[in-house]
């Protein structure tokens, strides 16, 4: 209306936080943050969101941004300008390549981050370093879910979107705290299943929100997911359930992989799961009487040892019952940060390309060669994991990190932490002094989600676009800006003027992206990968064929790998995962006041039957010790978590930091750090 104030601006963005990719418009009047706003149209969420898009966007004006480059000198930083810091890295960064190689060098790309920046820091390290080191902390949470799904049915992502979770006739979640790490997927499950008889079993060590609502919940003994989904299947193939036309037509491997399933028999699955034959051979039949099945599953299956077989598990369940391309089925690993499927989507990643083609494939690399000049290794490069490794070996000098908390969320932190020590040269970009900057020797002040433009990817494939709404904060700049402006300086000549040109470019090179541009994506407009040279995006995948060469999709045969073991002394399992409220290391939830007020910090969950053997109350503080490290933490009772086996939220910081006790253990495909495999003793600290 006339009377309406001219400051007072409406613009539209993707939440910050987890990957379901709810788009809303932001209010606002100066940097003044008014009102979050869904819409009808908005195409993951329509008008729902979290707590954490709703509320959690005070970190954008705190206080505690960093709105200058800093230089290490001594113990501290000081402000510098932007050109020294750049000169300095630049030197710095030519330095080591001319003396070690390209290969002395890595890059850590972000979730947090935009597609366009996940392309030009994969492009940075590539084709103007020349090294393969890059990655991106997919590799912490749901790689191995890509492992399992390039295994079976060739393509890394949801099989479907987030209208065939609704659709199903059954869910089964595997390992995921759906109603607190993706709660607005969860609402969809909730109401499908309040309102329209759908079928809801969930497995999970700890009873959470989903398992409390589900038609069936199992809480197996940690680590044996794989059992029971084999047993299940084996169980549904021996009935002659096996849907046959399926794999008859659109799947190879069936009879070595019925013959891998010899031994997992519903006795044995019930013996090492701990659950009841009777209840597994119900879940069997449950699964066999619905026409449609979708599997979501995250953390809890991927953070172990054989994560990357446990997703192969249950893609091959999928496929062994026809859940594959047909509207409602399918699988859905839950990406957690809002653009961790676009980091690695788009080539953030040691071994691949953007759109996932190989850097070994001669050709493919060709085609990078040609576009950006220079020479790319035909090596795949160091992971996040193999980084830490190589830097204490003295074959890694230098690190250039953008908008990751490697410093607080990799596993085994005392050994990171001296790994970032031992480095030459060590650069973080981010919004705050986070725990990874304390150790750099130059911090760059980058700008969050609101004060740019760009592209983000949610966890069914579907790229969104966000606008700007303020202007970056002091001397702050997009990483985008930032990796151009250090490209340039070593030599490069890139022009790129909006993120829309560099997406051109990707699009360009990408076949997976053929047909993105940024009309495309105007306003609400998204699409779905992959998205051909018309336009034509894919909602749901797999409907011509699987993309091997002869369409079909495979069997892929695995097998269970026993948890970590651990010295009696070690008597208590701990598992870790989200709260609602926070996120992850909680550099942005801690400093917005609309979520702090509500829970200004976190607890260990403890079993009322631990409680009473070891006189524990609520606010009894305890120090946890594995034998990586200890963490204090004061406790809540709940029955939520089993006798021995205690929760602690990964977002607890601090001396409460989950990793101080995770190991370096990890996954044995795709080195995901084994978070869930951990035990400790307990000792009382303070009784309340
Ligand atoms: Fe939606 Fe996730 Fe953001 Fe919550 S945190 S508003 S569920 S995208």
């Amino acid at each position: 209306s006339a009377m309406r104030d001219e400051r007072i601006k409406k613009t539209k963005t993707v939440c910050t936080y987890c990957g379901v990719g709810c788009s809303f418009d932001v209010w606002t009047k100066d940097r003044k943050i008014l009102k979050v706003e869904p819409q009808v149209e908005s195409p993951a969420n329509g008008i729902s969101t979290c707590v954490k898009g709703k509320f959690g966007w005070d970190f954008v004006n705190s206080e505690e941004r960093i709105t200058k480059p800093l230089i290490r000198e001594g113990d501290a930083f000081r402000e510098a300008e932007w050109e020294e810091a750049l000169e300095l890295i630049t030197s710095k960064f030519s330095h080591a390549k001319e003396t070690y190689g390209p290969d002395s060098m890595s890059f850590i790309s972000s979730s947090k981050c935009t597609n366009e920046e996940s392309y030009l820091m994969q492009k940075l390290a590539r084709g103007v370093i020349g090294t393969n080191n890059i990655d991106n902390c997919s590799r912490y949470c749901q790689t191995p879910a890509t492992v399992g799904l390039f295994r079976t049915v060739g393509y890394g992502g949801d099989s479907g979107s987030i209208t065939d979770i609704e659709m199903a006739e059954l869910v089964l979640i595997v390992g995921s705290n759906t109603s607190e790490s993706h709660p607005v997927i969860a609402t969809r499950v909730k109401r499908s299943h309040k309102l329209n008889g759908q079928k809801l079993i969930v497995s999970d060590i700890r009873k959470n929100e989903m398992g409390e609502r589900a038609d069936l919940f199992i809480q197996p003994n940690p680590g044996t997911d794989i059992v029971w989904l084999q047993a299940i299947t084996k169980y549904i193939v021996d009935k002659g359930w096996a849907d046959k036309t399926f794999l008859e037509n659109r799947v190879n491997g069936l009879q070595e992989y019925v013959a891998s399933l010899k031994n997992y028999t519903m006795d044995y699955a019930a013996k090492i799961t701990g659950i009841d034959k009777k209840v597994l051979i119900s879940m069997a039949n449950t699964i066999h009487e619905a026409k449609t099945t979708s599997v979501l599953w995250a953390m809890g299956v991927t953070q172990h040892l054989g994560g990357s077989d446990t997703s192969t598990a249950i893609s091959n369940l999928l496929l062994i019952t026809g859940n594959y391309s047909k509207p409602g089925a399918g699988s859905y690993p839950l990406r957690g940060h809002n653009n961790v499927q676009g980091a690695s989507d788009f080539g953030s990643m040691p071994d691949r390309f953007p759109g996932y083609e190989p850097v070994a494939d001669d050709d493919v690399r060709a085609k990078y060669e040609k576009a950006w000049g220079g020479e790319i290794p035909a090596e795949p490069g160091l992971n996040n994991h193999e980084m830490v490794a190589a830097i204490h070996d003295g074959n890694l000098k230098m690190m250039y990190l953008k908008g990751e908390d490697m410093g607080l969320v990799d596993s085994n932190l005392n050994y990171v932490h001296q790994a970032f020590e031992k480095l030459d040269f060590f650069v973080v970009q981010d919004l705050f002094l986070s725990k990874t900057a304390e150790f750099a020797d130059v911090v760059l002040p980058a700008s969050p989600s609101l004060e740019k433009e760009g592209t983000f990817t949610n966890t069914e494939r579907r790229i969104q676009r966000l606008y700007q709404v303020l202007e970056p904060m002091g001397e702050s700049k997009p990483d985008w800006e930032i990796i151009q402006n250090i490209a340039n300086r070593l030599g490069a000549d890139w022009n790129f003027e909006h993120p829309s040109e560099i997406m051109a470019e990707a699009a360009s090179l990408s076949p997976l992206y053929a047909g993105v541009t940024y009309e495309r994506l105007e306003g609400y407009k998204s699409l779905q990968w992959p998205v051909a040279a018309d336009g034509t995006d894919s909602p749901l995948l797999f409907l011509d064929g699987f993309p091997f060469s002869d369409g079909k999709a495979r069997l892929f045969p695995v097998e269970w790998t026993k948890p970590l073991e651990f010295d009696k002394e070690y008597d208590i399992h701990v598992n870790n995962g989200r709260l609602l409220e926070h996120f992850h290391e909680g550099n942005m939830t801690y400093r917005s006041e609309g979520i702090t007020s509500k829970v200004p910090k976190t607890f260990l969950e403890v079993s009322p039957a631990l409680a009473k053997e070891r006189g524990l109350q609520d606010g009894t503080l305890v120090r946890l010790t594995s034998p990586y490290g200890s963490v204090k933490v004061e406790c809540l009772i709940t029955d939520r978590v089993r006798f021995k086996e205690v929760y602690l939220p990964m977002n607890a910081r601090g001396e409460s930091a989950i990793n101080y006790l995770t190991s370096s253990y990890a996954d044995n495909i795709t080195d995901t750090p084994a978070y869930k495999e951990i035990n400790v003793k307990l000792e009382v600290l303070r009784k309340k």
